[in-house]
């Protein structure tokens, strides 16, 4: 398929879409065309050209894959038109009722369709190395505004039709849709924000810098080609903290701090516009390649606009996750090689940090070893020959011999791009990042445990970088009297930071530290963010009474999740 044409009508008391796709093909004489459909209804299927329905047939249903529809073609068939519904199960939808949104009034609809959940709400070759174009018809409730990855509307109509197009071509898993009541709010020339009237101010507050992050992006690795760059605030239950929807950004009200200091998700989803939606890794086992670019070039854009520094905070924070995470797959050391093999495996559970931040490592170590300005050289060329384009390991494999290594056996051997690549773990010899800021919050900590009281400490103006490294750095076996003892000072039970909150929530769990279960169990129900549901989970898991109390909170927030969260929670949870 090389564009499609999507005629949209979304029931809000059905929960359902209904709807028609024409896709245009291109073929030398195929004798029939694939494509992949899970937990969709296909209603009928018409060759264009022809009067009578079209045969076709769904195979078998298999896990996480779904089935194939095969549609038997002619040789002169150019365009296809498919007719569908979604169903209950169609995975990629979130529909929420109003008492989960932020302006308690409407209901909304959001989509998540990485990795293969594209095909759960509308047919298509849902694989990251097919591209095409998209236009599409949406009818929704007159009051309610939708918004896709594709040129949006800034204000709503008065008749719910909207019309979108997305000239550049993508692949499936960026495909998007939200429905809610919506409004926007500028940023900058090129850049906004959309959320519900009752968050837009917060939210425009918190990004006000999106527009510097794209000069700074485009400064570094080339131009921005996607028209505009607009930000989406969902309801807490988006599963991920951001996802990098062409022109579109989808991210979680959990950043909003206050404070703008968790924007360094905005860096990274809007890096994504280069490494990821212009040179897409072609095969989910290629993850790395989106990723720790993706993680990389965010720590780049954070360094031009806050200094090195605060980038090397970034980089450090990561370097533990990475660390925890090798602990974790040990059993599983093939998971720690970046490239990946999932075969067989459902590609949403196969892919963890390693791919961010073994990635990014592996890009330092590179930027590191040829120099900053030659690395942005090879980066920018990297961008530029290949985008709108897929691009697997071994072509960047190639890539990177041809325009760094360019027959330098010395930087070859220095590079071992095999070792970082194809073996688990980490090569030796890795220096662990080290950020100055850091050293200041080990010493209070050394201090505390010493016996200066919390309230005693030199924590002013610290970050929420620092925090983190505060909470995941204390000792083991803290008792009741200290965990009080910080959360009377520092009040983290009841912090306004969803960082913040869930690692301090986390030892509440590991310690039974009742006193913060009300608010535990206050943000298990509200946030839908897997990234946080998992490690507390977990955490209760590890403790005693913890098993009996994680299935009473997950029977009550479970119905606030979505199917990408409640798929690694049901399997955790033993539903
Ligand atoms: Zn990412």
């Amino acid at each position: 398929m090389t564009h499609a044409d999507w005629h949209l009508e979304l029931d809000f008391s059905k929960k359902t879409i209904k709807g028609t796709g024409l896709y245009t093909l291109q073929h030398q004489g195929a004798p029939e065309v694939i494509f992949d459909v899970r937990h969709l209804q296909i209603t009928g299927v018409k060759l264009v050209g022809q009067e009578q329905e079209a045969e076709y047939h769904l195979t078998e249903e298999e896990p996480f894959l779904g089935q194939g529809l095969h549609i038997a073609l002619r040789e002169d068939t150019r365009q296809v038109e498919i007719r569908f519904v979604t169903t209950p199960q169609s995975a990629a939808l979130q529909w929420l009722e109003p008492g989960q949104t932020a302006g308690k009034t409407h209901p909304f609809l959001f989509t998540q369709s990485q990795a293969i959940l594209a095909r759960t709400w509308l047919p298509c070759q849902d694989s990251p190395s097919v591209r095409f174009t998209y236009t599409a018809r949406v009818q929704v409730p007159a009051h309610l505004l939708p918004l896709m990855s594709a040129d949006n509307p800034q204000e709503k109509g008065a008749t719910g039709e909207y019309f979108f197009q997305m000239e550049q071509p993508i692949p499936s898993y960026l495909l998007s849709l939200a429905v809610g009541d919506l409004a926007f709010a500028p940023l900058g020339q090129r850049c906004g924000v959309y959320a519900e009237p009752a968050t837009l101010e917060a939210a425009a507050y918190e990004f006000a810098d999106t527009e510097k992050m794209l000069e700074a992006a485009e400064d570094l690795y080339g131009p921005y080609r996607w028209g505009r760059y607009d930000l989406l605030v969902l309801p807490p239950s988006f599963p991920f903290g951001g996802m990098e929807n062409p022109k579109l950004t989808f991210c979680t009200p959990t950043i909003i701090a206050g404070d703008r200091s968790l924007t360094s998700l905005v860096a990274h989803e809007l890096a994504h516009s280069w490494s990821g939606n212009l040179v897409t890794n072609a095969t989910w086992n290629d993850f790395w390649m989106n990723e720790g670019f993706t993680v990389y070039f965010e720590r780049r854009i954070m360094e031009a606009l806050y200094g090195p520094a605060y980038a090397e905070m970034l980089h450090t924070l990561g370097y533990q996750d990475l660390q925890l995470t090798l602990e974790e797959l040990r059993d599983k050391p093939q998971d720690t090689c970046l490239h990946l093999n999932l075969a067989g495996r459902d590609p949403d559970e196969g892919l963890t940090e390693i791919a961010y931040e073994k990635g990014n490592a592996f890009l330092r170590h590179l930027e590191k070893l040829v120099g900053r300005d030659r690395f942005d050289l090879f980066v920018n060329r990297y961008f530029s020959q290949f985008r709108f384009q897929s691009m697997d390991t071994a072509g960047f494999e190639q890539f990177l011999e041809k325009e760094l290594i360019n027959g330098d056996d010395t930087l070859r051997q220095q590079i071992n791009a095999a070792g970082w690549i194809h073996a688990p773990g980490l090569p030796a010899g890795q220096l662990p990042p080290k950020a100055v800021l850091f050293e200041k919050v080990a010493q209070e900590l050394e201090k505390w445990q010493h016996g200066t009281a919390a309230q005693d400490l030199a924590t002013h103006g610290w970050s929420t970088h620092e925090w983190l490294y505060f909470l995941t750095n204390l000792p083991q076996g803290l008792t009741q009297a200290q965990l009080e003892e910080l959360d009377q000072a520092f009040g983290f039970t009841a912090s306004g930071n969803a960082e913040v909150q869930a690692e301090w929530l986390r030892h509440a769990i590991l310690h039974r530290y009742e006193a913060a279960y009300p608010a535990l169990e206050a943000f298990l129900v509200r946030v839908g963010r897997r990234k946080f549901l998992l490690p507390l989970y977990k955490a209760l898991l590890q403790t005693p009474q913890g098993t009996a109390q994680a299935q009473a909170i997950y029977q009550k927030a479970r119905p606030n999740y979505h199917a990408v969260a409640t798929s690694t929670l049901d399997a955790l949870l033993n539903r």
